[in-house]
């Protein structure tokens, strides 16, 4: 199991002060999982968590690549024994998600609760309410966070990303670079549902494409980049690994 992530819980998604985030700022969260289909079922292989500030009041911020403030965990098994692990950090996500964050964005959401509730031995109490309320998202209640799925009511928002938000099967990694390189996806794809749940909620405007990979590059790449030097990727695999965001080191 691997994990990359610059939050800093317990206490909060980015320390006692909330750093990088000010008081006036409220936080939406976005969550993906990403799947593998192996002979004796679905396996989740990967999941990741992103928060992303969101003013609270006013007109739609500006958002850019190169300015764009992430909190973000991503966790990556190594051998299918580690999912019922995964699922119960993702379960742990969610509850933090539903006590910090006024926005919770996923896509086909549901899709993915339901499944992670089937393959759990275990009660997982934070998918299973976050379920709960995905199902009846439309009805707003005062103090209860507002849901947002990125493949229903925000699927014609119209937002302009440099990929898909709809995931494509991958793997479990064999080496700690191709760790890192899911890593990296799902935290895009994870990314990408956010902003475009933050166009969708009125939050974040931009001009143009924008490009998710960068963003979490600018983020992330500290964390990642260990690991793909490491593995130096001279290797070649038999599984073919998404390309939907291929990194873009010294992209200016
Ligand atoms: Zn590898």
């Amino acid at each position: 199991m691997r994990d990359y992530t610059n939050l800093q819980w317990p206490e909060a998604p980015f320390g006692a002060e909330q750093r990088p985030f000010g008081q006036h700022h409220d936080m939406l969260a976005a969550f993906a999982v990403d799947w593998t289909s192996l002979d004796a079922g679905l396996l989740p292989v990967a999941a990741a968590t992103v928060y992303l500030r969101v003013r609270r009041h006013g007109t739609a911020a500006q958002a850019g690549e190169q300015s764009l403030s992430i909190g973000f965990r991503a966790t990556v098994i190594e051998e299918p024994a580690e999912a019922p692990h995964l699922l119960t950090l993702t379960d742990r996500a969610l509850t933090r998600a539903r006590r910090h964050a006024v926005i919770l964005a996923g896509h086909h959401l549901d899709n993915d609760l339901t499944c992670m509730g089937a393959l759990s031995t275990t009660p997982l109490r934070g998918a299973a309410g976050v379920l709960a309320a995905w199902a009846n998202r439309t009805v707003k209640e005062r103090g209860v966070a507002l849901m947002i799925d990125t493949a229903a009511e925000a699927r014609t928002t119209g937002v302009e990303l440099d990929m898909p938000l709809d995931p494509v099967p991958e793997s479990v990694p064999d080496c700690p670079g191709c760790a890192a390189r899911l890593a990296r996806c799902v935290l895009a794809r994870c990314l990408a549902v956010g902003l475009t749940a933050a166009v969708h909620a009125g939050r974040y405007r931009w001009e143009g494409t924008f490009h998710v990979g960068d963003a979490i590059d600018r983020a992330a790449w500290d964390l990642l980049s260990a690991n793909f030097d490491d593995a130096g990727h001279q290797h070649r695999h038999q599984t073919t690994h998404r390309a939907a965001t291929p990194p873009r080191r010294n992209r200016r």
